[in-house]
């Protein structure tokens, strides 16, 4: 359990008794009062399923709305995991900004906001920040750890991968990598996100939990791949973490080396205005200088395609997927071998 102050006040509530054994399933109602529903509330759904004692560990999908292998697994989870299997509490989060899972898009289309930048939320805020400081204040001080399941969403095709979020706290850091690792998918990946302290990983390191985090494909579409990598290496997590008997640890398949992206040198962002042409496939071996694509001016013939190039050696890891770009995009993300500490 994590060390916290006092919640700030909320007026938002919940419809399941998170000490309860067994399995329920209901909402995390937060009032909301738009212009046709003055007194109802925005639902959140949630789960728990609980046998005894041991860890308690949240999963969150739907942090954005077009992501979807890691809300289809926490659905399946909630339906077919009998509590007799578990020992300790799971939290199953399937959509957490709900509004934007409805809408099926990344931010929310009630407040326009992207709840992974909107850490550790206001219980006044609009309707993202107050599901987050439920989450911050509420969630996270009952849990031992926290696996947060994205996706590249509608932009972005990513290598199926499992994410270590940056923590200065060594013991800390030498657990998530312990059970990132666990997850065993494809790749895995330290994403600090420039140093980003809003997203719902680094709030959860702030507050002690074992943090796991997973980019699961993407380009708004539901991976078979992924979603196998997705579900696999979430029960090998909880596996790791003790709430499954060990015997639910899969043989390995990653050969455990780690990659980080390197700064802003992972990012190759549009300069012009047109439509991007990628010159490789994911998993290709890149060098920094190397031409990566051109973005045509179809429009206006006149125009010489710009090469847009790479600034890291590594693996092009993720690959902005609509056409159209503008400059400012993100059109190739590059993971070069990681450097930093391993505790
Ligand atoms: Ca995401």
């Amino acid at each position: 359990m994590s060390a916290v102050s006092q919640p700030r006040p909320s007026s938002a509530f919940i419809t399941v008794d998170p000490d309860r054994n067994g399995k329920q399933v209901g909402f995390i109602m937060i009032p909301h009062s738009p212009h046709d529903d003055a007194w109802g509330v925005t639902r959140v759904p949630v789960a728990v399923i609980k046998n005894g004692d041991g860890p308690t560990v949240v999963l969150e999908g739907g942090n954005h709305g077009d992501e979807y292998e890691g809300p289809i697994t926490i659905c399946d989870m909630i339906r077919d995991l009998d509590p007799g299997r578990i020992q300790g509490r799971l939290i199953l989060m399937p959509a957490n900004n709900v509004h934007a899972v409805v809408a099926g898009q990344r931010t929310s289309p009630v407040d326009g906001l992207n709840f992974n930048r909107t850490f550790p939320g206001d219980p006044r805020g609009t309707i993202t920040q107050q599901i987050a400081a439920y989450v911050a204040d509420h969630i996270y001080p009952l849990a031992d750890a926290f696996i947060d399941l994205h996706s590249g969403g509608s932009s972005l095709d990513i290598i199926p991968s499992a994410i270590i979020e940056p923590t200065t706290d060594p013991e800390l850091h030498r657990r998530n990598i312990a059970a990132v690792q666990a997850f065993d998918a494809p790749m895995t990946v330290v994403i600090s996100n420039l140093g980003e302290p809003r997203t719902a990983t680094a709030a959860a390191c702030r507050s002690g939990l074992v943090t796991v985090g997973s980019e699961m494909g993407g380009g708004g579409t539901v991976s078979l791949e992924a979603l196998e990598v997705c579900r696999r290496g979430v029960y090998n997590v909880l596996a790791h973490l003790g709430v499954l008997p060990s015997d639910n640890i899969m043989p390995r398949r990653n050969d455990g080396q780690l990659f980080e992206l390197p700064g802003t040198a992972a990012y190759v962002f549009a300069t012009a205005d047109g439509i991007f042409e990628p010159f490789h496939p994911n998993g290709t071996a890149v060098r920094a200088g190397e031409p990566a694509g051109r973005i045509h001016c179809t429009w206006d013939p006149t125009r010489a395609p710009e090469t847009l190039h790479y600034a890291a050696d590594g693996i092009l890891y993720g690959r902005r997927q609509p056409g159209r770009v503008r400059p400012g995009n993100c059109c190739l993300v590059v993971a070069a071998p990681y450097r930093g500490a391993l505790s």
